[in-house]
């Protein structure tokens, strides 16, 4: 399987609107962060985790010519606004794209993507057709060739789903790993970790707090994403231990 970083920032994305701090200003294309997500490929299928709010520039930047499906983390804008995108692909292959979230998520996104979901009231325009799919916590299903398993996460309050994809794992947006989500992950070879910034935040994990979910995770590499603009990619990857280290757009693995 091959996973594209297509996206490494936190909601705001790096740099921030009307931020001249260091790593916003910096020329290093590694501290610039489109909006956190990741694109899966195996034997010609393609799995997207979260359709980010740079959606559009990262199926353009990485010449995304067709999704096979989409899984939702959770339904913060900055996750899910690349859904409009999704017309284009209905438009090619005349197909609605199956999205796999959580039953509370698929009941509140119809809220707040209300168009894509209630029939149109005019032709014209043309919005997203998706095929909503709830997933149940901790059940392997088999999306796009791959063994996928929703794993539960806490984000603050919210209870969100990470994912493992055969043996890879992504877990952004958390401030809380569950035990049952550990044991879940036993085995995986990569893990994509939420790392925000140094200091704590009460709905992500803090780069420390991060190492010590990868030292327990005991994958054999550790990626971590979803990251603020506290954080200069290549100071910050000089204090991470061993076989672990920032994402960065356009990074690219192979599981
Ligand atoms: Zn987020
Ligand atoms: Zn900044
Ligand atoms: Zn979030």
């Amino acid at each position: 399987m091959q996973i594209t970083f297509l996206g490494t920032g936190t909601s705001s994305g790096i740099p921030m609107v009307a931020c001249d701090c260091a790593v916003c200003a910096s020329a290093n294309p590694k501290n610039t962060r489109l909006r956190s997500s990741v694109l899966l490929e195996k034997d010609g299928q393609s799995l997207l985790i979260d359709a980010s709010a740079d959606f559009r520039a990262q199926a353009l930047r990485h010449r995304i010519r067709d999704l096979t499906a989409v899984l939702i983390t959770h339904i913060h804008a900055d996750h899910i606004f690349g859904l409009d995108e999704m017309r284009r692909y209905n438009q090619i292959y005349r197909k609605k794209i199956p999205v796999f979230l959580s039953a509370v998520f698929d009941r509140e996104i119809r809220e707040v993507m209300r168009y894509l979901y209630e029939t149109p009231k005019q032709i014209g325009g043309g919005v997203s057709a998706l095929d909503n799919r709830v997933l149940k916590p901790l059940e392997p299903l088999n999306i796009a060739g791959l063994t996928v398993t929703a794993l539960p996460l806490k984000h603050g309050l919210l209870e969100i789903f990470g994912y493992r994809a055969d043996n890879f794992a992504y877990l952004t947006d958390c401030s809380f790993i569950p035990e049952e989500t550990f044991t879940a992950l036993k085995g995986v070879d990569a893990v994509a970790l939420d790392a925000l910034r140094a200091t704590p935040h009460p709905t992500h994990f803090s780069l420390a707090e991060a190492v010590a979910a990868a030292k327990r995770i005991g994958a054999r590499e550790t990626y971590f994403t979803h990251i603020a603009h506290n954080l200069e990619h290549e100071a910050t990857n000089q204090t991470l231990p061993p076989h672990m280290q920032l994402a960065y757009d356009g990074l690219i693995i192979n599981v």
